[in-house]
């Protein structure tokens, strides 16, 4: 008989990651489908004083690892101070963020403990105490249901931005214990790491994103985009056509060899919706595509479709969104 359920948070300079509070709630409507308790588990440095604020999303308890040597997601530090910390606390189920360090964690982490590890799920449930997640496979083409065999512990990682997160409740802390797990020396370490400070919202956490393709023709021909993602206040995205031409970097690429994303609005622009694309983007809950070819496949994924030029569409589009907002 298992004594909790576990969610692992993802600690990044001095605050929890956003997906850490989908994967809490997420634990929370497991948790309380099995009639169990929530423990979360907090690994970095200086997240100690932060802890407590996994409860606001419906955590009961924090085991912390608080250590210097534990500044940067390095898996051969992380992978033994989680695994010691999860080992004693006997859970029904793990879930962790499918981001991209949480997908390295979350398979070494599996191997550890001897977990059946779900990865990049988008749906979990609780029918009659048995678990059951969806995971989207060969690209977006297929959703499979996976379920756990008798006595197999379930590890599911959860993409970001598909999990509902609950709205804050400040008055619920977490109570927090800190636990003495012994780091080991690892033979890698992060001297340092180079943050965007350039105020760009995370491609992976962005609400809205305006993508460009091959249709954008040159770098230069992104400032209208930047401009429109400006007035909306969405992340700017890009073909993996426009990132090879070297118009874009490559954090910024969107797709099956770049971030899968899910926004609640998503616009493609000069972009034709290559299966490869599509990968990236298709689950986002509104897609609009701006394409001056009727036929373009990425109109078979869109909610909404402009057939325009969009050197015409784009510009006016931006100026209608700035006079909608100085009138709201
Ligand atoms: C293994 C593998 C992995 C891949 N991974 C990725 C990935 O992660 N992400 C990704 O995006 N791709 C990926 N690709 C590449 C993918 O197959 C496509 O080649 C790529 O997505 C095409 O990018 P695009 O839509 O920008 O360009 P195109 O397919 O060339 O489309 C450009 C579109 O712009 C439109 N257009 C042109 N001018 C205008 C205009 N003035 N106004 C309006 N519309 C205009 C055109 O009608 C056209 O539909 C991968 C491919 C492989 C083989």
């Amino acid at each position: 008989m298992a004594d909790c359920v576990c969610v692992v948070s993802e600690f990044r300079a001095g605050n929890f990651r956003r997906v850490s509070f989908e994967v809490a709630s997420e634990g929370r409507r497991v948790a309380d489908a099995l009639g169990l308790p929530l423990y979360g588990i907090a690994v970095g440095s200086g997240v100690s004083d932060k802890a407590e604020e996994l409860g606001f999303y419906g955590v009961d308890k924090v085991f912390v690892a608080d250590d210097a040597a534990l500044e940067h997601y390095v898996a051969e530090t992380y992978v033994p101070v989680m695994a010691e910390i999860i080992q004693g606390l006997n859970p029904a189920a793990i879930l962790l963020p499918a981001s991209v360090d949480g997908k390295d964690l979350s398979a070494r982490l599996a191997a550890r403990l001897q977990a059946g590890l779900a990865q990049d799920c988008t749906e979990v449930v609780c029918e009659n105490g048995v678990l059951k997640a969806k995971r989207p496979i060969f690209a977006g083409k297929c959703l499979a249901w996976c379920e756990w065999s008798q006595g197999a512990l379930p590890m599911i990682s959860c993409r970001p931005n598909v999990m509902d997160c609950k709205a804050a409740d400040a008055s619920r802390k977490a109570a927090v214990e800190k636990v003495d797990a012994a780091v080991p020396e690892a033979r890698s370490r992060a001297l340092s790491v180079d943050l965007d400070t350039s105020g760009k919202v995370e491609l992976t956490e962005a609400e809205i994103i305006v993508s460009g393709g091959r249709g954008m023709k040159g770098p230069e021909n992104f400032t209208i985009l930047e401009e429109l993602a400006r007035e909306l206040g969405a992340a700017v995205g890009a073909s993996r056509a426009a990132v090879d031409a070297g118009w874009r970097p490559h954090s910024d690429q969107v797709g099956q060899t770049g971030k899968v994303v899910n926004p609640n609005l998503y616009i493609a622009v000069g972009i034709s919706g290559a299966i490869q694309h599509l990968a990236g983007m298709g689950s986002s809950k509104f897609i609009v595509a701006v394409n001056k070819d009727p036929e373009a496949p990425i109109f078979s994924k869109a909610d909404f479709g402009v057939v325009e030029d969009l050197f015409n569409f784009v510009p006016v589009f931006t100026e209608e969104v700035r006079v909608l907002k100085s009138t709201c």
